[in-house]
């Protein structure tokens, strides 16, 4: 494992990274206390929501035999994946819930919502980024027979209305955190751009443009894991990413695949194993695996929006910094 001793020979100066609450003075704390409360509020607001809107909460699972393969995605960067043997078999820790969220959605759960743990061991030059964590919680969720315009209008009242209520009723926090004037409030719907066309006007550097939006905004149309679905004719995928004004990527989404031959040729095309979704390939040969639509919100990365924090260590208790290994 790298120590921060490791992290030295590679020339990286940790210094201005985020440190662990046991090491920071009392004036960092007290800051951390203050985006402990904002977090609190966001999580309970959050589960609120979706136990309102009918979705059943699941627990997370960490080990599994079966989880995101993360490839092949545009922005991926994974230097190592955790494997490992229990009770004679490999397991993986996750990188996410996905396989589990469209098995439960199909057979059990037609709305459902987890705050799942996500283990991505990034690579090391990740923790300038600000914004990548090793360790991180998503709140995935999954709705059978949903739209991708469904599940985006939703993401869209439930972003909107807790901006709303962080204002009213966490006024005094954000303004001690100097984020009050800046967090404006948005109205719905945010408008959608096509990947493809951003590329073709901005190049290679179109997110750092389009971040700079005034106001949150969605892309569609990416190309990436073979669960998201792919329109063989017209080459579009029907999927979605969630970008914040001066922030960047909080959420990943998509409609899913459910047809076992379209998962199997891409399976093949992308080069990922369908021993490792043995299941998933089971499940839809049978015509067990639903139509479903749904999207993982990056916790840390909303609540470091909200609050404003440089690097999303800071809204860590325990910072997971890419190349970093703390005690705790
Ligand atoms: P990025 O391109 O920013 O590295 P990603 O597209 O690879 O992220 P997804 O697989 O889409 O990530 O993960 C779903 C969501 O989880 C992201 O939208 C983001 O909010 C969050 N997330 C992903 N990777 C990290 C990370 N390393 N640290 C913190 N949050 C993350
Ligand atoms: N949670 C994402 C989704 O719902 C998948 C991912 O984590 O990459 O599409
Ligand atoms: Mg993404």
């Amino acid at each position: 494992m790298e120590t921060v001793e490791d992290l030295a020979l590679h020339k990286l100066p940790i210094r201005n990274l985020p440190r662990p609450l046991y090491e920071a003075p009392e004036s960092e704390v007290a800051v951390r206390r203050i985006m402990g409360r904002v977090t609190t509020y966001v999580l309970k607001f959050l589960s609120d929501k979706y136990v309102e809107q009918g979705f059943e909460w699941l627990l997370p699972v960490v080990f599994s035999k079966s989880t995101d393969p993360l490839w092949p995605d545009p922005g991926a960067s994974i230097e190592k994946r955790i494997r490992c043997e229990i009770y004679g078999e490999v397991v993986n820790t996750m990188t996410s819930m996905i396989v589990h969220k469209m098995i439960a959605c199909s057979i059990a759960f037609p709305k459902l919502f987890t705050y799942s743990p996500n283990i991505r061991i990034e690579k090391r030059e990740r923790a300038y980024s600000g914004v990548h964590a090793y360790e991180f919680t998503q709140l995935d969720f999954e709705v059978r027979d949903a739209s991708s315009k469904d599940i985006r209008s939703f993401v869209e009242k439930v972003i909107c209305e807790l901006i709303r209520c962080l204002r009213r009723d966490m006024r005094e926090e954000l303004l001690k955190l100097g984020r009050y004037e800046d967090l404006a409030e948005f109205e719905p719907p945010f408008e959608v751009y096509d990947r493809a066309a951003l590329l073709k006007s901005y190049g290679d550097q179109w997110e750092d443009k389009i971040k700079l939006s005034n106001r949150p905004l969605w892309i569609t149309n990416i190309p990436r894991e073979f669960y998201d679905f792919e329109d063989f004719e017209s080459g579009f995928w029907d999927n979605y990413d969630l970008i914040l004004p001066g922030y960047g990527e909080v959420l990943s989404g998509a409609r899913r695949e459910w047809e076992y031959d379209k998962l199997v040729r891409k399976m093949r095309r992308d080069g990922v194993s369908e021993r490792d979704y043995a299941l998933l390939l089971k499940l839809a040969k049978e015509g067990k695996l639903k139509p479903t639509a749904g999207a993982g919100i990056g916790v840390e990365r909303l609540i470091q929006w909200i609050v404003g924090a440089k690097h999303i260590g800071e809204v860590q208790p325990f910072p997971k910094i890419p190349g970093v290994v703390y005690d705790l």
